[in-house]
């Protein structure tokens, strides 16, 4: 008898971002700053790390969290159009930017620089409002902020804008070069920096908080928490220190899975994927999986053939090199629980059921989390917000 042709085959690549991890993860870094009197910025730039920014910040926002921070304007404002009405910083400009908009929206903006400063107030009397500032003095990076001396004349000019009413200063902060060693002689350097920085503004009359910790340093330092901290990486459940996650207090947030495609019996003898990388050497189960280098798996995440996927309960070989679209796994001679199609394949995820991470992958790799997380292709991938991890095979 015909089978009925099924009209929702599901998506073929998925994203699956649990925002129950997410407030996991923001719960245990906002408590930890609250006990050093400090706020929580949770940082949801490029997609909030590939996790959709406006879903985290919203997830973060009821765990703890009281700000948000990104990199662009265009990321300030898609969480305004989201409706999302919490302090935003943003930390990046072009240098023909218009803060008109941004102003208007009420995000706080990062500056670096005299030109810079003349530009957001510039933004500011087009918008009719005062901007808010927070005024970045590099203390060891060398990326945006101001240098040690320029850092008076910035501050004075901002000095004078706020008593005019064109502006409001609202911090002083800086980034960190080396906060995932826990106690490296340059963090305590940026620190004393930030702080002869922040005494100086405060001598023009200037009232700023401080704000200087990322992930790491919101983990390992708390005294260097002062008034906000800045977590990214850890919001995501991704160890900034690496600690495997049995040992992490963080829970992973995203998991990257396809459905199979086809299942079929191949020969000892047979060479698969491009360029025979690898031959079968004895009779087989072959399961295709449509996930490559189109959808955020490096091609190079199969050199040496070491990628796996946790596939029908069991952690299974890639084999053959990444393609665009697909991958191909070994299920072995016996296939024992048996692959079918449409069943789900886990390439990385929480690995609490054993199943691979994003950090197993960024070892494999020579990278670091971050990027395998925001490697994610966006565009073609779906992605599907979940809240606990319930029914999830991995
Ligand atoms: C990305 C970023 C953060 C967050 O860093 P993590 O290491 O992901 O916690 C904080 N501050 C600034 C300025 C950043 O660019």
């Amino acid at each position: 008898m015909a089978q009925p042709i099924p009209t929702d085959p599901g998506p073929r690549a998925e994203v699956v971002v649990d925002l129950a991890a997410v407030r996991h993860n923001v719960g245990l870094l906002s408590r930890s700053a609250a006990e050093s009197g400090a706020a929580t910025m949770v940082v949801v730039k490029a997609d909030g790390y590939g996790h959709g920014a406006a879903d985290v910040a919203g997830a973060a926002l009821e765990a703890g969290a009281t700000w948000l921070g990104v990199c662009t304007l265009d990321e300030a404002l898609a969480l305004r159009a989201a409706g999302i009405d919490a302090p935003v910083l943003s930390w990046l400009h072009l240098p023909g930017e218009d803060f008109a908009p941004a102003v208007a929206a009420g995000v706080d903006l990062s500056v670096s620089s005299l030109a810079h400063l003349d530009r957001v107030l510039d933004g500011a009397r087009r918008a009719g409002l005062p901007a808010r500032l927070h005024l970045k003095v590099d203390t060891g990076l060398s990326r945006n902020g101001s240098t040690e001396d320029d850092w008076p004349d910035l501050v004075d000019a901002a000095a004078e804008a706020a008593a005019s009413g064109q502006c409001e200063v609202v911090a002083v902060w800086s980034h960190l070069a080396f906060a995932d060693v826990a106690h490296h002689p340059v963090t305590d350097a940026q620190a004393a920096r930030l702080d002869a920085a922040w005494r100086l503004a405060c001598g023009r009359g200037l009232r700023p908080i401080r704000h200087l910790a990322n992930s790491a340093a919101t983990m390992a330092r708390p005294d260097l928490h002062y008034d906000l901290v800045r977590p990214g990486i850890a919001v995501y459940g991704l160890d900034p220190f690496d600690r495997p996650v049995a040992e992490s207090p963080l829970r992973p947030a995203m998991t990257l899975r396809a459905r199979v495609v086809m299942v079929k019996r191949v020969r000892a003898g047979e060479g698969v994927s491009y360029g025979h990388e690898f031959t079968t050497t004895q009779d087989t189960t072959l399961a295709l999986v449509p996930l490559g280098y189109g959808d955020g798996v490096p091609r190079r995440m199969n050199f040496g053939g070491r990628m796996r996927v946790w596939l029908a309960g069991r952690s299974l070989p890639v084999v053959g090199r990444v393609c665009m679209d697909q991958v191909v796994v070994d299920c072995g001679p016996d296939d024992e629980p048996e692959v079918r199609e449409g069943d789900v394949a886990v390439l990385f995820g929480p690995g609490d059921g054993g199943g691979p991470t994003a950090q197993e992958w960024a070892d494999e790799l020579g990278t670091i989390h971050y990027e395998v997380v925001t490697g994610v292709q966006a565009r073609r991938v779906t992605r599907t917000v979940v809240t606990g991890t319930a029914g999830d095979p991995a």
